[in-house]
């Protein structure tokens, strides 16, 4: 358990907000006041489209080129069908035009404020961006977005903790600051390899909780084994699917309303899976396409970087209808997660592994990943395994997932499996296309 430790910077950073607290209302507040409310509405905006589209053509070294290659200028579009017309944008580009993608509008303020980052190259292509400050606290509006539409009551207290990260990636910092969009309320990023996380956890009380699904994996255990308990009004999961079996026990064991969304490091949330589980594309965020069965997103919220028709590596195909949840507005259906992380079962068929996900989570093992490499083989590799690995239960599963025989090789790693700053590639299929 002690090895678990070497996992997060040992000491809590506080982060000062103080200056910067009534900075932050001053300048982002009216903004996300107004993408708050405008979270709610259902058509694509079509003015927010033409503005995002003259800043790509105006303010962009690369956007002029590739429009005129596509014989279209910003000024064409008066429907929103008409984005099709555009150029698709590839993470290739991005990666190699990464320069020639920022708005000559951006100043040094801009940078202080907003994040430089790197995608976590989950699908083999790790993206370089720029994530403008308005758009990291759009995050907040979403919150408040999803905390209305719930119906989840008052809005946390000043003097509560309003949201908690809960976190399992090695090497990850700890920190906490205050939210001034969202009352003030305490923001605490915390990592289960923390000393008394389970203890920390509840002392906090959040009242929203989000986490990938391996860390509420770990919130699920901690509350079943009686270490943690905790009543959040909110849980959150991103990152990939959120299996049903875990979304269930997380509801009946705190009471919260658990809601699945699907997310881009490089923009922000796009979609939030309902209660009769279609992701609605969040439309005041993003004009989602399928091409190809790809999700192609366009992004509505920062102009000081934009992604006009971004060509996710998502796999998707857009919903028809209205969903009988009651929202209106696009849904994205079949929607199955990055190429890399299916497997084919025995028949062809693309299979989802993240159904495998509590079972893998149970693994006394800092790291792992589970690689399907031929017909009726897969092997898991693990790092830094503090017990014995039983792997029958997972087999098993697998097994079943796959609709044939499937043996389980375990392959210890010397080395960590996931380096510094990347989010785990939890599941790899070698199977060729
Ligand atoms: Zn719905």
């Amino acid at each position: 358990m002690l090895d678990d430790r070497k996992n997060i910077s040992a000491e809590l950073y506080r982060c000062p907000v103080r200056k910067r607290y009534a900075w932050q209302l001053v300048r982002y507040g009216g903004a996300t006041r107004r993408f708050t409310r405008a979270l709610a509405g259902a058509a694509p905006p079509l003015a927010e489209l033409q503005a995002t589209l003259r800043a790509a053509e105006h303010d962009t070294v690369y956007y002029p080129g590739a429009f005129a290659a596509a014989g279209v200028q910003a000024a064409d579009l008066t429907r929103v069908g008409e984005l099709a017309y555009f150029p698709l944008l590839s993470r290739a580009t991005v990666q190699a035009r990464y320069c020639d993608l920022f708005s000559k509008r951006v100043r040094r303020d801009d940078v202080d404020e907003g994040w430089l980052g790197v995608t976590s190259g989950s699908t083999g292509e790790p993206v370089r961006f720029f994530m403008d400050a308005a758009s990291i606290h759009f995050f907040v509006g979403f919150i408040r977005y999803l905390w209305r539409l719930h119906a989840c009551g008052p809005l946390p207290l000043p003097w509560q903790t309003g949201i908690v990260l809960l976190c399992t990636l090695p090497r990850s910092s700890i920190y906490e600051t205050r939210l001034p969009l969202l009352r003030g309320a305490r923001f605490r990023k915390l990592h289960w390899a923390e000393p008394r996380a389970a203890r920390t956890l509840e002392a906090l009380a959040p009242r929203v909780i989000t986490g990938d699904p391996a860390s509420l994996a770990r919130l699920n255990d901690a509350i079943a084994s009686g270490a943690c308990a905790v009543r959040p009004r909110l849980i959150l999961s991103s990152a990939f699917a959120l299996p049903a079996a875990l979304a269930d026990d997380l509801r009946v064991r705190t009471g919260a309303v658990v809601v699945d969304y699907y997310s881009l490091a490089e923009t922000g949330p796009i979609a939030h899976r309902c209660t009769r589980g279609n992701f609605h594309v969040l439309s005041a965020a993003a004009i989602v396409e399928a091409v190809a069965g790809e999700v192609v997103v366009t992004n509505l919220r920062n102009r000081l970087f934009p992604l006009v028709r971004y060509r996710t590596g998502d796999l998707g195909a857009l919903g028809a209808g209205a969903c009988a949840c009651g929202l209106a507005g696009a849904t994205i259906d079949a929607f199955h997660g990055r190429r890399a992380e299916r497997f084919s079962d025995r028949r062809g068929a693309r299979v989802d592994p993240s159904q495998l996900q509590p079972l893998l989570s149970k693994l006394p093992v800092q790291q792992f990943r589970l690689e399907q490499r031929r017909r009726g083989e897969a092997a898991l590799l693990v790092h830094g395994a503090s017990g014995a690995l039983d792997t029958a239960a997972l087999a098993f599963a697998l097994s079943r997932l796959l609709d044939e025989a499937t043996a389980i090789a375990v392959e210890e790693q010397p080395q960590a499996i996931v380096r510094p700053g990347e989010k785990p590639i939890v599941y790899r299929s070698l199977l060729a296309e």
